[in-house]
């Protein structure tokens, strides 16, 4: 397995705390590619965030079903598999909470 690129592995019991950081995580990537299950499973582990597709799964289905995302499905080899991407809404929603995620960085990490 190569170097994750974060330190840290989040937590089982600590997980609630990074609910919405994981959530963000999705619709950024979202934003920028067509997402699926398992690559994102693998994008998450990278920054330490252990996802098991029980969890990640409902969570794609709840982003898709507020609107944030939209699914399709694309062939790859033999098999289909459900690919995600931004919807407009989402983007929306992603640039209100980049303002946010740069507030509550800048007040975490320099005390203002
Ligand atoms: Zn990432």
């Amino acid at each position: 397995m190569s170097k994750t690129k974060s330190d840290y592995d989040v937590l089982a019991a600590d997980r609630d705390l990074y609910s919405g950081l994981v959530r963000l995580h999705v619709l950024h990537h979202a934003s920028e590619e067509p997402i699926f299950g398992l690559g994102m499973a693998e994008e998450l582990a990278r920054h330490g965030y252990r996802i098991s597709p029980g969890t990640l799964y409902p969570l794609l289905h709840g982003l898709e079903k507020k609107g944030y995302l939209r699914s399709r499905e694309s062939r790859n080899g033999k098999s289909l598999r459900k690919v995600y991407r931004a919807t407009p809404q989402g983007r929306k929603a992603l640039a209100a909470a980049k303002v946010k995620v740069r507030e509550l960085l800048r007040e975490l990490m320099e005390g203002r």
